[in-house]
């Protein structure tokens, strides 16, 4: 700017005059039309009605801005963190909360009460904790994503598990001890079933290895699959359950991450994924005990799909009460005992799905006299 004022300066042919429009209005200026807004088009204009007297510039840009491909502006796009906490409310809101007080203060003054003064749906449940707009951004829309329903469309409880912290806490659970297994979870699984009393048949569906008889003579069955497939034959409608497609992604990268964090969701409905996971974000990591940087990055990005594998089941009215009628049918069938988030119809998190197990195993040791034996 400066170099081109000094240009302007020595250059022009007259007093700089801001008033070139004077001129106009006294029908003594010439006129210039100029096509394009760019770098060039920008330039003869700014040079003709600065340099020259008595011009005027019309310029015709066939965007819908000025700058041709120069054409930059500040994106204010943001990340924010979910569970809603302090930092949250004040990115969103360009706000400067500190204390928990005001941060309980801002969250009851935004808080939508339902009308039946209890939330029937997981809309009411998420505007009664977090209010209208920070519902729209970060729940809406990730909710019509996961589960191909709006939120208002659901139970209350799928919303109910998100907390929301009138403090800085970014975590996502409120259990007092939180940790991942050190060598992973297979370590785990693998330990408990590495043992010569326990056979692992991979690759047996149960349906089509009973029918043929391959399974052999048992004297108990547990059965942890989707209970509607185990009653299929009953006639009764399909339950609902959502899987998840997993897209793996190699990122170059030179501070060792792509993400600012392990899980980033999508609350938009512009892309496509409901979230994307970085797992170097994840403690336990084999470079972390080098110096050394990895050079490459794998990150996860998920969507949702009624299609493969059931994951979710889908917690709606529908839903509900049919799977009362296949919970009968199960209560009426002889030595199976149904357990798990497929079989019980339950969005179990994982440490819920294990107490279930320990709690079912109790009750059938007692039904069936088994106490001495186990
Ligand atoms: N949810 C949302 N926005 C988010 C995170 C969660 O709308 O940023 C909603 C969504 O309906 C989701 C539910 O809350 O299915 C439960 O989220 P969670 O992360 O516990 O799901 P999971 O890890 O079991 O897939």
């Amino acid at each position: 700017i400066p170099a081109s004022d000094e240009y302007a300066t020595t250059n022009r042919k007259g007093k700089k005059d801001k008033n070139n429009n004077t001129d106009a209005a006294e029908g003594n200026s010439r006129r210039v039309l100029i096509v394009g807004a760019g770098l060039s088009g920008a330039v003869i204009a700014e040079r003709i009605v600065n340099v020259c007297q008595g011009f005027r510039v019309t310029i015709v840009e066939q965007r819908d801005h000025i700058a041709g491909n120069c054409f930059d502006y500040v994106d204010h796009e943001t990340a924010v963190r979910v569970p809603v906490n302090i930092k949250t409310v004040n990115a969103v809101f360009n706000l400067t909360i500190e204390t928990e007080t005001e941060m309980k203060a801002w969250l009851k003054k935004h808080q939508i009460t339902p009308p039946s003064g209890k939330a029937t749906n997981s809309e009411e449940t998420a505007k009664s904790r977090v209010g209208e707009r920070l519902y729209e951004l970060l729940f809406k829309d990730y909710t019509k994503k996961q589960w191909d329903k709006y939120p208002a469309e659901l139970k209350p409880s799928v919303l109910e598990r998100i907390p929301v912290r009138s403090n800085a806490d970014g975590r996502y659970f409120h259990d007092t001890h939180q940790a991942l297994p050190s060598r992973g979870y297979t370590r785990i699984f693998k330990r408990m079933l590495d043992t010569p009393a326990i056979t692992v048949k991979l690759n047996t569906e149960f349906f089509t290895s009973r029918k043929r008889g391959t399974l052999g003579a048992h004297d108990y069955l547990f059965f942890t699959g989707p209970i509607d497939r185990y009653f299929e034959s009953s006639g009764l409608p399909a339950l609902e359950y959502r899987s998840l497609e997993f897209h793996r992604e190699v990122f170059n990268t030179t501070n060792g991450f792509y993400q600012p964090a392990a899980a980033v969701n999508y609350g938009t409905a512009k892309i496509p994924y409901t979230r994307s996971i970085e797992y170097a974000h994840l403690p336990n990591q084999e470079y972390e005990h080098t110096k050394l940087k990895p050079l490459k990055t794998v990150v996860y990005h998920e969507t949702s799909t009624d299609k493969g594998d059931p994951y979710y089941p889908v917690p709606n009215e529908r839903n509900t009460a049919l799977y009362k009628k296949y919970q009968d049918m199960a209560n009426a069938e002889e030595g199976i005992v149904f357990v798990g988030r497929l079989a019980s119809y339950k969005y179990f998190d994982m440490d819920d799905a294990v107490r279930n197990a320990l709690d079912t195993f109790e009750k059938w040791v007692l039904s069936n006299d088994l106490s001495d034996e186990c």
